[in-house]
């Protein structure tokens, strides 16, 4: 007998239908956070597909889980903390919070993937109970620094079982761009429901489908984003999980993310508002519930790339220097993808110290201290944390005193004076 090799078909995270169809396909790529270090920077390094697919039932967008979720976390280098705006994000949440569910000193708040505790610090010092739940020692570590308690362990239903047995469950459950990270969506979810008290709240926040194709903002995606929402899509996965979106926002942060309000379907204190109904209505009318709508984002994705290489080959035949600003993980999606390397860029910069003295992977562009671009003086500096354009064009003014010039790559290449 014939011995073949039998293709698993690929199903849908969510809805377990087979998925056939492309959203776009980036090609190969490392890691976008396994940053090397000098003695590494001969080995092989492992690539992975970075090919997105739509799902035709639920139009859920997704990638397929290529790595585990244990290596991805193991020297996990994103710090939440090295952003001032997404900080004081956070600060202006938790007073909105407190005040619109009325949290106090009785209340307790749980953050799925709290990270190193940004945002759960400002909940302590309002003396509000807090939990941080985080896979990542390292950065569960620097939590605890800051006084929040963190339990260093992957989020599903059996530990929201095991919290809510010795009576912790949560007034305020807080999921800050994780619901994209979770390779088993459907447990993470069902864990949620679990975990929040009977009268609680749910807030998730994420980067919303809409404007990543709106945006173009194919750099979004990476190895360690499983999944894409679209609030359809996400309204349709809590509901399955016993769980109602009562409210939306629409935020800025991220390229645009949306902050969605759940609670159990049994609590009907909280009634459905006026922007659930809207932003459904506006996304059905773009076309979010039809297949051909996915269809069209891949050709756009391909424009921005030959219009970002037409930019930096132009400045380099002008004999221009460039410098990368940041050594995000979306950095990592447009340069790989792009090809973008030492043959462009000198160098990238970061606030972040654990990434100095590293390389980007992939691409191997040394990654320095911010300072260094007032030593070096570069002609250009490349926004890669393009959603932090504002703020980065300000900390880097100073660049303007010997002619230095922005170049933000997305939407479309732009050069700003
Ligand atoms: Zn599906």
């Amino acid at each position: 007998m014939k011995n073949e090799v039998v293709k698993q078909p690929r199903v849908c995270r969510f809805c377990n239908a087979e998925v056939h169809h492309t959203f776009v396909d980036l090609g190969m790529s490392p890691l976008c956070e396994s940053f090397l270090r000098p003695d590494q920077l001969n080995e092989m390094e492992a690539f992975y597909p970075l090919h997105v697919f739509v799902c035709e039932k639920c139009f859920l967008v997704q990638l397929e889980e290529f790595v585990s979720p244990d290596h991805i976390f193991t020297d996990y280098a994103y710090f939440s903390s090295y952003s001032d705006s997404w900080l004081e994000h956070c600060r202006r949440y938790t007073d909105q919070m407190r005040d619109r569910f009325r949290l106090d000193g009785k209340s307790l708040v749980v953050e799925l993937a709290s990270n190193d505790g940004y945002l759960l610090q400002y909940f302590v010092q309002k003396n509000i109970p807090v939990l941080g739940i985080e896979p990542a020692a390292n950065v569960a570590k620097v939590a605890a620094e800051k006084k929040v308690p963190t339990l260093v362990k992957f989020f599903g239903e059996q530990l929201a079982a095991e919290l809510a047995s010795e009576g912790k469950q949560a007034d305020l459950l807080v999921g800050n761009n994780v619901l994209a990270q979770v390779p088993d969506l459907c447990d993470f979810v069902a864990g949620m429901k679990v975990l929040l008290k009977p009268g609680g709240v749910l807030t998730l926040e994420f980067p919303h489908l809409l404007k990543l194709m709106e945006g173009n903002q194919f750099d979004t995606i990476y190895h360690e984003h499983f999944s894409y929402f679209s609030f359809l899509t996400a309204n349709r996965i809590l509901g399955a999980h016993g769980l109602v979106l009562f409210d939306v926002e629409e935020l800025p942060t991220h390229g645009g993310s949306l902050r969605i309000f759940g609670r159990h379907r049994e609590d009907d204190s909280k009634p459905i508002g006026p922007r659930v109904v809207e932003l459904s209505a506006r996304e059905e009318a773009v076309g979010l519930n039809r297949l051909e709508s996915y269809r069209s984002f891949a050709e756009k994705v391909k424009k921005t790339k030959r219009q970002l290489l037409e930019c930096l080959i132009g400045a380099k035949q002008a004999q221009k220097s460039i410098v990368g600003y940041g050594a995000p993980g979306k950095g990592n999606t447009l340069l790989n993808y792009c090809g973008i390397g030492t043959d462009f860029i000198d160098y990238t910069v970061d606030r972040n110290p654990f990434k100095h003295g590293r390389f980007t992977p992939g691409t191997h562009i040394p990654i320095c201290a911010p300072d260094r671009i007032f030593e070096t003086r570069p002609d250009y500096v490349l926004i890669l944390p393009w959603n932090l354009k504002n703020e980065i064009m300000q900390q880097m003014a100073r660049i303007r005193e010997w002619g230095g010039k922005f170049i933000v790559p997305i939407p479309e290449a732009t050069i700003a004076g």
